[in-house]
């Protein structure tokens, strides 16, 4: 069986990127087969994973727009059983080049369609806006998990992305679901941190991973040598955490079925 996640939160910064790499990567050292497919016009998780943009032929903006099969737009990357849908700068014109167009919602999932047998799980890396290629996304998968930031201002900002969900699940996507709820860059020096853990809890119940995400220095340095943070420093405390993600997210799936 295979599933299609997005990693989704219009808010920057929360750790969409950081979890899109390391659980993908995760879950390949697990012996799974994960596509990751960037369709954040930043393209951080496309450099994350050590794609040269300048080098990228087919990204995941000739998906979209230009009817590419997106098994052109595959990518194997240094960690086996792991590959990406590279996006570049480019995609940053999709959102306006997809407005005038038939079945515009649609476009990623008829896409991901044609791949979705080859793997186990296709995780979404999605840009921080409520926007079409986030809409895209939703009506594409199975399943969200949400990265929620251990601050203040965490759980501001959730009700528009649950109404988005709602609404997708309503028009397009009946039977889009909430994998889960994924708490990042705790600080356990500050109180505030396990107050907001306290605060998500009570609003997401069960659905809040056990595995919650520490703030580790040698999960920012990775990206900057295009590693996810199992080859980059497998021994720190950040592969270490996003492993038992990956489990996590694997026992919740044999649960299910
Ligand atoms: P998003 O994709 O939601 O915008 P990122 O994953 O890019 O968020 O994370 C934002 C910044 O925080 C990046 O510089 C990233 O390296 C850093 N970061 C993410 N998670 C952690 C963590 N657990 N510990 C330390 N730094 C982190
Ligand atoms: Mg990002």
């Amino acid at each position: 069986m295979s599933k299609i996640i997005a990693i989704t939160n219009q808010k920057g910064g929360v750790g969409k990127t950081t979890t899109s790499v390391n659980l993908g990567a995760c879950l390949a050292s697990l012996g799974k087969k994960v596509l990751l497919v960037d369709i954040d016009p930043q393209g951080n998780t496309t450099s994350g994973v050590g794609v040269n943009k300048a080098d990228v032929e087919n990204s995941i903006y000739d998906v979209l727009i230009n009817d590419v099969n997106p098994q052109a737009a595959v990518l194997s990357t240094a960690i086996p059983g792991l590959s990406i849908i590279p996006a570049t700068i480019q995609l940053a014109g999709a959102e306006i080049e997809l407005v005038p167009t038939i079945s515009r919602e649609v476009r990623l999932k008829k896409s991901l369609m044609q791949v979705k047998q080859d793997y186990d799980y296709i995780l979404i890396d999605c840009p921080p806006s409520l926007g079409i290629l986030t809409i895209n996304s939703l009506t594409a998968s199975d399943s969200v998990i949400i990265p929620i930031q251990c601050e203040y201002y965490a759980l501001e900002g959730l009700s528009q992305l649950l109404n988005t969900v709602r609404l997708v699940q309503k028009h397009l996507n009946t039977s889009l679901q909430i994998e889960g709820v994924l708490l990042t860059m705790f600080d356990a020096r500050t109180n505030l941190g396990i107050q907001v853990i306290e605060e998500v809890k009570k609003y997401f119940q069960q659905k809040v991973y056990q595995t919650i995400i520490p703030r580790n220095v040698r999960l920012s340095e990775a990206p900057s040598h295009g590693q996810a943070i199992i080859t980059y420093d497998p021994k720190s405390k950040g592969a270490e955490v996003y492993l038992e993600l990956a489990k996590e997210v694997i026992m919740y799936e044999q649960a299910a079925r």
